[in-house]
């Protein structure tokens, strides 16, 4: 099929996520990508391009890298997917092994589901249940803070903050107190007022990914964890988007020595290959759900493709990969130069107000365009023309490469999305730093 045969055949049968179809179907056309190696992709018409953002944040070593590929090509040969329920495989086995030993100290149990937002389902309705199975009945709501992002599932939006996501489905959704983000004042006050009545927080740790790369101050994290101890509530920290190097350790917790009782991963998991998440337990949390049968306190959820045989494979090679490559050790400096480059060719710009990063995720806020202006969608597009892809979260464009870019390709991306903020915005450095 032609390039053109196949985006008619887009717009007249598919509906894209997060994507308004009437501007989809009228405007440019979109680009088919057809393959990609390392950190590029190719286009149908043999257009190359920087994978800005990692395939939505969770590629971590690059398209097609030949150990991925091999485990899971291996995999095939074996079984593509058997059940989790009543029956187990070994890639489950092996793969929560693997994340026990590599996840913050106390997390023994690994729950596997299929995606971001039902990763944190299963955390939220452990919680809940967890504090049921105690005796403590009223125990039944959460705090989450504002402007969070969970996912897009009933249960994961109700611990959401983003007002343009969440606030129509509120008649869909349970309440949860949300707090302010960064401010552990705000949290020990409504931890304060109604802690008996709450089941656990869940925050996103260091950074809050979809609200714009919104980056906590220091010790906010540890803070958290400390009042959830005090008022004896459970912590849930959702590492969708920062576990797997993101923010320059595996998980954003260990900057702040920080154990949640529930950890949510996702994304990265598999290398951005399969869909495939995880929910980690500590063992008094999984003890709770103990019981002879009739006592009906086993965890009634699970889903079909729940820990698959080719996504566990996939994942256990990009924790081989982790290693093998010294994947993290590697990145401290491309992380350095990254902010050095921020600094001299984004930072400067007329037309940006902020630059947030935190490790390999970056958040560069445009200033005051109208919203009809569209103005982050527009630096997209003229990055697309120069070779990158980059996406944005309003006017916030959003950098997150794979963490296996070289440095040349970093560089690339940064310069790419400079000239792409100049040219859509029409606005240059600014005299000084010109
Ligand atoms: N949690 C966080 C912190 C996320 O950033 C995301 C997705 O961006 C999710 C959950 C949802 O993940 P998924 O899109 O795989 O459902």
């Amino acid at each position: 099929m032609t390039t053109d045969e196949l985006v008619a055949l887009d717009r007249e049968h598919l509906w894209h996520p997060f994507t308004q179809q009437r501007g989809w179907t009228q405007d440019e056309p979109p680009l088919v990508i057809d393959r990609a190696s390392g950190t590029t992709l190719w286009d149908t018409e043999g257009n190359a391009y920087i994978d800005g953002v990692s395939s939505l944040w969770c590629n971590v070593h690059g398209h097609g890298h030949p150990a991925l590929d091999e485990a899971v090509r291996s995999q095939l040969d074996r079984v593509a997917h058997s059940t989790m329920l009543g029956l187990t495989h070994q890639p489950a086995i092996e793969l929560a092994r693997r994340l026990v030993a590599l996840a913050p100290p106390g997390l023994s149990r690994v729950f596997y589901s299929d995606n971001g937002s039902t990763a944190v389902e299963v955390a939220l309705k452990m919680a809940f249940q967890w504090w049921q199975h105690r005796g403590a009945r009223s125990r039944t709501g959460f705090v989450c803070l504002r402007d969070a992002y969970h996912g897009d599932t009933v249960g994961s939006v109700s611990v959401g903050g983003i007002d343009l996501f969440h606030s129509l489905y509120r008649p869909l959704l349970f309440d949860a107190w949300q707090v302010e983000p960064g401010d552990p004042d705000d949290l020990r006050r409504v931890l304060a007022e109604h802690g008996g009545r709450i089941a656990a927080v869940i925050v996103e740790p260091l950074v809050q990914g979809a609200a714009g790369m919104i980056i906590h101050p220091a010790g906010y994290l540890s803070a958290v964890r400390e009042l959830c101890d005090e008022h004896g509530v459970l912590l849930i920290c959702d590492e969708v988007a920062t576990g797997f190097g993101r923010t320059g350790t595996m998980f954003a917790c260990e900057q702040e020595d920080v154990a949640p009782d529930l950890l949510c991963v996702a994304k990265g998991l598999t290398g951005g290959y399969m869909p495939l998440a995880a929910t980690l337990a500590t063992e008094r949390v999984y003890e709770g759900f103990l019981g002879e049968h009739q006592e009906l306190k086993t965890f009634f959820h699970g889903h079909t493709y729940t820990g698959n045989p080719l996504a566990c494979a996939a994942a256990i090679a990009t924790l081989e990969v982790f290693e093998r490559e010294a994947t993290l050790e590697r990145l401290s400096g491309k992380i350095e130069l990254l902010g050095n480059w921020l600094d001299h060719l984004i930072a400067p710009l007329d037309a940006v107000a902020e630059v947030r990063r935190c490790g390999f995720m970056v958040g560069i806020r445009l200033a005051d365009f109208p919203l009809p202006a569209r103005m982050g969608h527009q630096v997209t597009l003229a990055a697309r023309k120069r070779g990158a892809i980059v996406r944005p979260l309003g006017d916030v464009v959003v950098l997150m490469p794979p963490l296996s870019i070289s440095e040349a390709e970093l560089e690339r991306l940064v310069s790419i999305t400079a000239e792409a903020i100049v040219e859509a915005t029409g606005r240059a450095a600014l005299p000084a730093a010109a």
